[in-house]
């Protein structure tokens, strides 16, 4: 109890006190105002540092390392011989898009060893070629492969700039087929570190762009903290939560409806647990896709509500008719293996083609003043209920 709140003081007081602080030195001498951005990047770095530590998000942890140790080189450094820079430029890209593919492990696991052993790899090998300068390594970093008049605008070794091309047109797809905030952090922060490794070296244009890459780094921890607040993990629907900030601000006509799997008991008794999860995903898929301007979420297990603001009954019922056959029209395709934990899968796998059902009931708001949005939502439960004693695969009011 005492250290709980202790913990969460201690840094509102780390804040105050060195405002006060701060505050203090500013009135002797106001050009330390302009001065004390030199520390911004530093700020930032904390900051980052510690919401990836208290959210356990490894990955931008990292891409926080990484941008830090560009920043602590180039300060330590600012005209770097060219094999340095070759080494320093060359890793940017590879270890940025190592930490965007690999799966979040925590920041202080066992499982977390790799990603710890590979930048010890990548310490010992800079510091055994920057001491033994290998013709190998020379030769593949230092190459020009092309004639070098193409390249003079570019203090970037050829190597390094293919390398990040390829990376780049990785992290590129990969924000089309999976996007997520972090594989947008690590595009920006990919561009952002090559421009300062590009730019002309000096301290102020390495603070503002050091600075930038941090705050893509604070953009996308939020961002991620907010996704695992209001998204379902397994099927990337508003969760229950999401739902409930709806209801706070619905108003005027509204349908609210609720839609259940039916049998899915049986269903996941028969093709196992992970099955059952692919439907609730490719349930979820379609969901996303309803007409009407309709809103999913998860409501809880095999439990979705859906939400159309500004339709009444009349106009929604079409749109969940819809829904419903769309989903029971979609062929299921699944390994009949019997129990999982039996071993006889590869003997007795047949695949084939199921069909799943959802039962669906709605309620709307016309001409009830007092009913809530959650009153709705029970009605249009009671509504579910009657579908599915009516004999299930249907839409009930
Ligand atoms: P009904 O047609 O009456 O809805 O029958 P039902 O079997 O679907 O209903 P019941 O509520 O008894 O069972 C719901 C089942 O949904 C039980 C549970 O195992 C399954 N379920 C709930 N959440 C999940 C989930 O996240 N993944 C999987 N695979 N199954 C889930
Ligand atoms: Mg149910
Ligand atoms: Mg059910």
């Amino acid at each position: 109890m005492m250290m709980n709140s202790l913990k969460s003081l201690i840094p509102i007081l780390v804040i105050l006190i060195s405002v006060v602080y701060g505050y203090q030195q500013f009135l002797r001498s106001p050009s330390l105002i302009v001065d004390s951005l030199a520390y911004l990047p530093l700020m930032l770095a904390a900051l980052v540092g510690m919401l990836t530590i208290h959210f356990n998000r490894s990955a931008i942890f990292f891409f926080m390392l990484l941008i830090m140790s560009v920043s602590g080189v180039l300060i330590f450094e600012l005209t770097p011989t060219a094999l340095h820079y070759g080494l320093l430029s060359g890793f940017v890209p590879l270890l940025l898009l190592f930490f965007t593919v690999m799966p979040e492990r925590g920041l202080l696991s066992v499982r977390s060893i790799p990603v710890y052993a590979a930048l010890l790899l990548v310490l010992v090998f800079s510091a055994w070629t920057i001491i033994e300068t290998p013709d190998l390594v020379q030769y593949y970093l230092l190459t020009d492969w092309l004639p070098a008049r193409y390249f003079d605008w570019t203090p970037l070794p050829q190597t390094v700039i293919f390398c990040s091309l390829i990376i780049f047109f990785q992290l590129l797809l990969l924000s089309f087929l999976r996007p997520s905030p972090l594989v947008a952090a690590s595009l920006g922060i990919l561009l952002v570190l090559l421009l300062v490794l590009q730019l002309e070296k000096n301290a102020y244009v390495l603070n503002v762009f050091i600075s930038a890459g941090l705050l893509m780094c604070l953009y996308a921890v939020m961002q991620e903290s907010w996704r695992m607040a209001y998204l379902d993990e397994l099927t990337d629907l508003p969760g229950r939560r999401a739902l409930r900030e709806r209801f706070q601000s619905i108003s005027g006509t509204y349908t609210v409806a609720m839609l259940d799997v039916d049998h899915f008991k049986k269903f996941n008794d028969s093709y196992g647990h992970d099955t059952g999860d692919e439907v609730l995903r490719m349930i979820a898929s379609k969901m996303k896709d309803v007409s009407g301007k309709g809103l999913p979420y998860r409501y809880g297990g095999e439990e979705f509500a859906i939400v159309f603001p500004g339709k009444a009954r009349q106009d929604s019922e079409a749109h969940l008719e819809t829904l419903r056959k769309v989903i029971a029209d979609m062929p299921f395709v699944v390994n009949r293996q019997g129990r999982r934990n039996t071993k006889q899968r590869t003997r007795n796998s047949k695949s084939k083609t199921v069909q799943v059902t959802v039962s669906i009931g709605l309620a709307d708001s016309k001409g009830k003043k007092n009913a809530s949005a959650w009153n709705l939502l029970k009605q249009a439960d009671t509504a579910l209920y009657r579908a599915k004693k009516k004999g299930r695969n249907q839409v009930s009011v």
